[in-house]
C-alpha cells in the first residue's frame, strides 16, 4: 500500500545546508519510496535544551510502500550516517529526522507517534510544512491554521 509521508528535517551542529541536502538525497534513495515535495529552508531559534545554535529546518514529503515503523529505522539510520550522536534530550545534533504524519494514521506508540505530538506547536515544523501544499491535519487542525498560534516563535525563511 503506498502511503504519503511528511517528514520534518533539522540541524544544527556541522554543515547543516551540506547535511539536509545528504539527507534528502538519501530520503529519495530509500526502497519503495519517491520524494514528492521539498519546502524552502528556514532559520529557527532553538526552543528549550541547552544554549545552541540556531537551526536550519526543512520539510520533505515523500510517498512509502514501507511499513511506518520501517520508515523511521530508516530515517534514524540516515541520522546515524550523518553523524549524529545522543547527548543529551534536546541538545544540538548534525541531524534531526522526525516522522510528521503518515497519512491517516495514527497510533500513540512511543517507539513511533503519528501524528509527530508536538509539530503543531512548532514554527520550525509548520512553516515547512505550510510550504508542500499540504491538507494534513495535525491535532484535529490543517497545517495553517496552526501558524498564528506560533507569531512568538522566531523563524526567517531563506531565499532559494
Ligand atoms: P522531539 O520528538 O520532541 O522533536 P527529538 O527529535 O529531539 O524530540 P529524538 O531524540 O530524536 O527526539 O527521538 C526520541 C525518540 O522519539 C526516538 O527514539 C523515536 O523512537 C521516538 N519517536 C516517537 N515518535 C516519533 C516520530 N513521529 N518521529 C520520530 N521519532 C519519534
Ligand atoms: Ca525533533
Ligand atoms: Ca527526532
Amino acid at each position: 500500500m503506498t502511503r504519503r509521508a511528511w517528514i520534518a528535517l533539522g540541524s544544527n551542529l556541522g554543515d547543516s545546508a551540506a547535511l539536509l541536502n545528504l539527507a534528502l538525497n538519501a530520503i529519495a534513495k530509500l526502497p519503495q519510496t519517491q520524494l514528492q515535495a521539498v519546502s524552502a529552508r528556514y532559520r529557527t531559534a532553538p526552543i528549550g535544551g541547552p544554549e545552541q545554535g540556531d537551526f536550519l529546518n526543512s520539510a520533505c514529503r515523500i510517498d512509502t510502500n514501507l511499513a511506518p515503523l520501517d520508515l523511521l529505522h530508516a530515517l534514524q539510520r540516515i541520522e546515524l550516517d550523518a553523524g549524529r550522536e545522543r547527548h543529551e534530550h534536546w541538545g544540538p545534533r548534525t541531524l534531526d529526522l522526525d516522522l510528521i504524519a503518515v497519512d491517516n494514521v495514527a497510533q500513540t506508540d512511543p517507539e513511533l507517534t503519528l501524528p509527530h505530538p508536538r509539530a503543531h506547536q512548532r514554527a520550525f515544523v509548520l512553516y515547512p510544512l505550510a510550504d508542500l501544499n499540504t491538507d494534513l491535519m495535525l491535532a484535529g487542525r490543517p497545517v495553517i491554521d496552526w501558524l498564528d498560534s506560533v507569531a512568538d516563535q522566531a523563524i526567517e525563511r531563506l531565499a532559494d
